[in-house]
């Protein structure tokens, strides 16, 4: 085990081993209560940190959060209810939420030099849609107010009502399309992003897997939307904000940078310059608890004109704010302020490298050729395989994954050509380097063993003998590089 993870002794970044007595302690005796009630919801409890503990795993979107962010969500803050913002609440009582949410709050803007923080949003999804519904306020109802002189929707007449709803509804948003890794929120036409907007896609370059900003620029001056939206899920290279803003400047857009999965890297000051969204984009999303290691939930920093709009998402866009999950993203937003989590973060980058280099040894093919944050594209159509096959012949193996369609998939988004790989986790528990080049080889090994049956897109075999062998592998990788050592319950 390295000496930044998180639960070493040796560790600043999220003290595990420190207080594994305690967390241990206070875990036996949580779940002993829990029991006394529903026995069946310890049990449940109990078997997810084994199962934890026992696999490998490379979800790009998970990763483990520490002990104190974990117990920090299982109190009586749970109970409040707190619509509104600090100081403005519509409810009595909340002077420890506003406690609570304005540290979440400053860490945040402190974190990631951001002059506005909300903290509210419940997951990622959430937050996109506070922060759509946001640049709608700013730029369009805002204006239209003014235009009627009114200075709320409910004083409009019913024909300037109808007037402005129009256009709130007849505006534009360029996204990164879901097949080159954007995520479903980015206007994808069956998610409500594809339906509040209309939309239009950005993809990459067809021979290089990489954003084309030449490409880019040449829709946004076509589509001339109002909110450009830049980030990902799946696309395995850095992105270039200050040419994203150029492109929004020139056509008049918003940017709005969706950094759920690469929120740590930018954090942990991998992510610096050109490639730190936070002062490039007006708004900036993320979710809390992937690369960034928090709890569930989201996040949004923006520039000072949208702030009010922001703040307005619970309860506008939102139900409550969940306090003891505000008050968990303030001790996770601590954590990653250590100097110990910007080691962490340059590991996850380096860690990916690993990976990627030791599928490219063994000649895999990469989407993009490789990676430069924590995600790894692998294109498993050499390996006569779907991503759905592969998925499930290396779960057989013990390796956790997620498949994940590919640009130009001939697959389709369901059984897809590909398997997205991330750093996130396993760099948590410890691996380092040659733990990764390590997993590329079982990968490996279990794919070049699965032959497709028939002309089935879902059934496989796996040579006799793989999955045991593999298995005892990863078991050992797992044992060397414990989760939550010290932590018994
Ligand atoms: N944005 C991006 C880029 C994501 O990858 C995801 C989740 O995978 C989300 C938003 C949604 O996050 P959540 O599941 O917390 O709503």
């Amino acid at each position: 085990m390295s000496a930044d993870s998180p639960h070493t002794a040796t560790s600043t970044t999220s003290p595990g081993a420190e207080y594994a007595d305690t967390a241990s302690a206070a875990y036996r005796a949580a779940l002993q209560v829990v029991e006394s009630v529903e026995p069946r919801i310890a049990a449940a409890t109990r078997k997810e940190l084994a199962d934890q503990r026992a696999s490998l795993k490379l979800i790009a979107s998970e990763n483990y959060a520490s002990p104190a962010v974990l117990l920090t969500m299982g109190t009586w803050l749970s109970d409040k209810y707190a619509e509104g913002t600090i100081g403005h609440r519509f409810y009595a009582g909340c002077q420890n939420v506003d406690t609570v949410e304005s540290i979440a709050a400053e860490h945040a803007r402190e974190l990631f030099g951001s002059p506005h923080a909300y903290v509210q949003p419940h997951s990622g999804i959430d937050a996109n849609l506070v922060a759509y519904w946001a640049i709608l306020a700013t730029r369009v109802e805002a204006p239209g107010l003014a235009d009627a002189g009114a200075k709320h929707v409910n004083d409009l007449s019913e024909a300037d009502w109808e007037k402005l709803r129009n256009k709130l509804g007849n505006q534009r948003l360029l996204g990164m399309s879901l097949d080159a890794g954007g995520h479903l929120t980015h206007g994808f036409r069956p998610n409500i992003s594809g339906k509040m907007f209309h939309q239009r896609s950005y993809g990459t370059d067809p021979d290089t897997g990489f954003i084309d900003y030449g490409a880019v620029a040449a829709a946004a001056r076509e589509f001339k939307p109002l909110v450009i939206v830049a980030g990902y899920s799946a696309y395995p290279r850095r992105v270039n904000f200050a040419t994203m803003r150029e492109i929004a400047d020139e056509v008049g857009a918003t940017l709005m940078v969706d950094m759920a999965h690469f929120a740590g890297l930018v954090a942990g000051k991998v992510f610096t310059g050109d490639e730190d969204p936070v002062p490039h984009a007006h708004v900036t999303t993320t979710t809390t608890h992937k690369s960034l290691r928090g709890p569930r939930g989201g996040l949004i920093l923006c520039q000072p004109e949208y702030a009010d709009a922001v703040d307005k998402g619970c309860p506008m866009v939102l139900g409550g704010p969940l306090s003891h999950v505000m008050a968990a993203k303030a001790v996770a937003l601590a954590e990653a302020r250590q100097p110990a989590f910007q080691a962490y973060a340059q590991r996850v980058a380096d860690n990916a490298q690993a990976l990627a280099d030791g599928f490219l040894k063994r000649d895999a093919q990469l989407v993009t050729g490789g990676t430069d944050n924590h995600i790894v594209l692998l294109d498993v159509t050499s390996f006569g395989l779907t991503g759905r096959q592969a998925e499930s012949a290396l779960l057989d193996a013990g390796v956790v994954t997620n498949r994940n369609a590919i640009p130009a998939d001939p697959n389709g988004a369901w059984y897809t050509s590909g398997i997205r790989l991330g750093s996130p986790a396993l760099t948590t528990r410890g691996f380092g380097p040659d733990e990764f080049d390590r997993v590329a080889e079982l990968m490996i090994d279990v794919l070049t063993n699965t032959a497709p049956e028939g002309s089935s897109k879902a059934k496989y075999s796996l040579a006799d003998g793989t999955a045991e062998r593999v298995n005892a592998a990863a078991a050992e990788l797992l044992a060397a590089n414990p989760l939550y050592p010290g932590l018994e319950l």
